[in-house]
Parts: C-alpha cells; sequence; structure tokens
C-alpha cells in the first residue's frame, strides 16, 4: 500500500538549496514549510520561490505552508557554537541587543520584566533549558537553572501565555501575511492561537480565493476554545513544541489525541508536530522511541507528521524526509480501518451541524467511503472547489485511493495536506460545472485508473447549495 499520511517539512539553511529540495520532494515531502520567526522577508521570498521552482519541475503539487512567528519571545543569538547551561548555576536575563552566553542571556522582548514574575518557571527552545526566576536586580532578572542543557541559535523563551500581553496576531504577523499572500501561498499557520477571534482577525478570504488557516495548538486558551478554533480554521496543528511548555508534560500525549479527535470530528486534518525525528539533527537513523511516536500519531488519526529542525537544520534532511516516508507508509498499512469506520461514526459531528449543507456532506462523503469498499471500487475521485468535500472523504479513511479534483491550482496545493489524497487538476477543456463522466475521461488520461476499473465520483450539484450532494459509481469506458 502506497503511504496515505502526509508529511510536512520545515525548510531552512540545511535544506535551502535546489538539489536537497528536490531530494526531499522525491522521498516524500508533500508539503513545505517556511518559519518566518527567522531570517529577513527577502530570504523567506527566496526560500518560497525555490520551492515553487522545484515542484515545478518535478511537476509536483508541493503544498507551500508560511508560519507567522507570533507573539514569541526569542533570545538573541548565542555565541558561536552556542552555549551550555549548568544545572543549578545563576544565569541573568535581560533585555539588551547584544548576544547571549552561558550566564547572560538577552531576548527581544521589551516587556519581559513587568510580564514575568518571582517564581516562574520559564524554557528555551523546545523545553532544552529550563529555568525558575529568582529576584530582579535593576533592569534584570537573575533566575536558576532548574534543568541545564545546550542552547544554539536563537532559541525561543516560553513565556506562559496567560502571562504574555501581546497576543496574536501581532501587526508584525499581519505584515507578513500581506506579502506571502501576494505571493500566493497556499497556507499560512498562525502560532499562539487562544480563540476563534484570532483566526478571524487574519481576514484571509475564505479557500480557494485565499491561503487555507492551520491553527497552532500550543497555549492553555487554544485547548479551551478548541471547538471554535478548528471550525474557525482550514486545518490545526498540535505545536507539541510550544504545548508541551505550557501543559504538564505528562498531558501532552493525551491532549495530542484529543485534538487530533476533535479535528476529525469536524472534518479538519490534524497535523502532528515538533521533535518526531529529533535525533536526526545530528544521527543517521531514529531513535526508537521516535519510530513509535510516528506510528502512533498516524494510529491517532493524524493526516500529516511534521518534521522541524530535522530539515531545517539537520545533517540529511533527505534522509530525514526518507525515514519519516517509510515509518509513515508501515504505519498506514498496519492502520486498523474497519475499526475506523465505527470510531467515525461515533464522533463525526457534522450530521448534528445546524447547517444542512453540512449534513448532506457529512451524510453523502461517508456513504461515498463505504460505497467505495462495498463494490470493490478501484479508486475515488472528488470533485472540488475549495477542497472540502475531499477533506470530508479523507476522514472516513477510504482504503482506495483518493483523488482530490480541482480548477484550481491552490486548492490542489492545499489537499497534499489532506490524508490519502492525490491532488489532481481537471481537464482544462472541461466547465466549472463538469460532469461525472469528464471526471473520469481526465483520471483516464492521466493514467490513474483504467478501461474497466469501477470508479466512485463525489460532486455538488450546484453552487447555490454548497453541499456535496450527488454521489455516482461509474466504470471507466
Ligand atoms: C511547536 O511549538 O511545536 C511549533 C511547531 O512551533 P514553532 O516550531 O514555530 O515553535
Amino acid at each position: 500500500m502506497a503511504r496515505r499520511s502526509k508529511i510536512i517539512a520545515t525548510i531552512g539553511p540545511a535544506s535551502e538549496n535546489a538539489r536537497t529540495l528536490k531530494g526531499m520532494i522525491e522521498a516524500g515531502m508533500d508539503v513545505a514549510r517556511i518559519g518566518l520567526a527567522h531570517g529577513t522577508v527577502d530570504e523567506q521570498i527566496a526560500k518560497f520561490q525555490m520551492v515553487r521552482a522545484v515542484a515545478a519541475d518535478l511537476g509536483r503539487h508541493v503544498g507551500i505552508v508560511v508560519d507567522l512567528p507570533g507573539p514569541k519571545v526569542r533570545c538573541m543569538p548565542f555565541t558561536d557554537g552556542g552555549a551550555e547551561l549548568v544545572e543549578d548555576t545563576q544565569v541573568s536575563l535581560g533585555v539588551e541587543e547584544t548576544k547571549s552566553s552561558s550566564d547572560h542571556i538577552n531576548v527581544d522582548y521589551p516587556n519581559l520584566l513587568q510580564d514575568v514574575q518571582l517564581g516562574d518557571s520559564l524554557s528555551f527552545g523546545d523545553g532544552q533549558v529550563v529555568v525558575s526566576i529568582e529576584n530582579r536586580e535593576g533592569e534584570r532578572l537573575k533566575a536558576r537553572v532548574v534543568h541545564g542543557g545546550k542552547l544554539n541559535g536563537s532559541p525561543g523563551l516560553h513565556v506562559p501565555s496567560d502571562r504574555l500581553r501581546m497576543s496574536s496576531p501581532t501587526d508584525h504577523d499581519l505584515e507578513l501575511l500581506d506579502t506571502f499572500v501576494e505571493m500566493g501561498t497556499d497556507m499560512v499557520a498562525v502560532s499562539f492561537v487562544r480563540s476563534a477571534h484570532d483566526i478571524r482577525r487574519l481576514g484571509v478570504e475564505p479557500a480557494p480565493r485565499g491561503p487555507m488557516v492551520i491553527a497552532k495548538v500550543e497555549t492553555k486558551a487554544a485547548v479551551s476554545n478548541l471547538e471554535g478554533i478548528i471550525e474557525a480554521s482550514g486545518a490545526v496543528m498540535v505545536a507539541r513544541g510550544d504545548l508541551g511548555s505550557e501543559m504538564d508534560i505528562e498531558e501532552l500525549p493525551h491532549l495530542q489525541k484529543y485534538i487530533i479527535q476533535e479535528c476529525i470530528a469536524l472534518g479538519r486534518p490534524a497535523i502532528t508536530a515538533t521533535q518526531m525525528l529529533e535525533s536526526m539533527v545530528s544521527a543517521p537513523t531514529p531513535t526508537r522511541a521516535e519510530a513509535s511516536d510516528i506510528a502512533n500519531a498516524v494510529f491517532d488519526g493524524t493526516s500529516a507528521l511534521m518534521l522541524s529542525g530535522e530539515t531545517a537544520i539537520g545533517r540529511d534532511p533527505v534522509n530525514a524526509v526518507r525515514t519519516m516516508a517509510r515509518i509513515t507508509a508501515r504505519a498506514d498499512e498496519k492502520f486498523d480501518y474497519e475499526s475506523w469506520a465505527e470510531h467515525i461514526q461515533a464522533i463525526r459531528r457534522g450530521s448534528r451541524s445546524d447547517a444542512a449543507y453540512l449534513r448532506v456532506t457529512d451524510a453523502l462523503t461517508m456513504a461515498a467511503a463505504r460505497t467505495a469498499t462495498e463494490t470493490d471500487a478501484e479508486a475515488i475521485i472528488c470533485l472540488s472547489r475549495s477542497g472540502f468535500t475531499v477533506r470530508s472523504v479523507a476522514r472516513f479513511r477510504p482504503t482506495v485511493p483518493l483523488f482530490g479534483m480541482t480548477f484550481d491550482d491552490r486548492t490542489a496545493n492545499q489537499l497534499s495536506l489532506s490524508w490519502g489524497t492525490r491532488p489532481l487538476i481537471f481537464n482544462e477543456q472541461a466547465t466549472p460545472a463538469a460532469t461525472a463522466e469528464e471526471a473520469v475521461a481526465t483520471a483516464a488520461r492521466v493514467g490513474v485508473v483504467r478501461s474497466g476499473d469501477t470508479v466512485v465520483v463525489v460532486s455538488g450539484s450546484s453552487a447555490e447549495t454548497h453541499a456535496t450532494d450527488t454521489l455516482r459509481v461509474l466504470r471507466v469506458p
């Protein structure tokens, strides 16, 4: 069985060249993530254009997600080679524009001294180093290292989100968003979201006119307001790095399952992110725990898995993607598709929704997945303008190949995130009110179905209802 769960890889110094990007796409990268917290806008634009050019050369739909920095406090860069913070020593923390060292750390957030309190625990990176604030001396804080470790580059400083006065999106986020909407980004990830209101403040046009919005769940408030956030977003990321600093670590595996389940209930793809192959930043093979973590995320129902430092600054980004693709493909094979059908029956919400079009789409996409299994169909083809129908079918985890057919390039790129979906662009000759027969003819022309195959086709019959209300079973002529 071909791999069904998708892979997102972060582009950084280790991967921002055409050769490595090509290798990563060939190894299984479905979506490229450009983190906007590091580097200049011109550097980010260059990465964006390079991903587009390499994907076009390979004739592949590779989605691009730009990740807005949000109200993240960052350290001034550590002196070359990084610094080792030793447990039980004291460090000084302040707001100055000079480099950080093992006992003198500076950050870029002017309100740090007003927002943190004595006794607060602050963590650096994704929890590599934890300090506790002991006292204040003039314009600097004295902190004791509770958990020592090495810090490199400009790591984030996690300040509990209910203390931070900054909210998401920041003015800087909105400026970056304008730039990348103009560039035609497929998706935008929003950091440190606390409520659905934060998502609405982005003001992006609904897909496919605007980018798909991915809400990063990494604050306590986001967990409390989860349902509203999911409904306001196109997809959700379980951002385990900051979420693990914000919540007790023993809660993290359960929060991951809960967030993924809520996404499935509401028909949105979930992304599991951070430290999935962390050891491969420097090692050629993963730890056993990492291999299990990836497979378990697939079993939880994640649509996509994300690589961060592994591909941005790691020793071998292509090997990291290839390793993740192998572990994921095997987990997809072992996935319990039969029990899933019952599980999703119990948790889906579309059937309870107030909006008639959601109830119709929910019922019909479920029927499509079931029909494909019961008729031994070779494929499901979904005709979709925004990708909503395809994502709705994907949550039922059909075992047969699923094709998302659309007129819109951006929708096709967004579908690169959707579980098990292969995006296809509709035959240019077809009209927007294309028929199921035209869709099957396009699929046959590109060679993904053959004469005599049984194909299930789902589509909407009119643009007014917004509902996916037509289900056909056709034989390829
Ligand atoms: C995370 O915190 O897990 C995350 C994905 O966010 P970032 O990498 O932007 O810190």
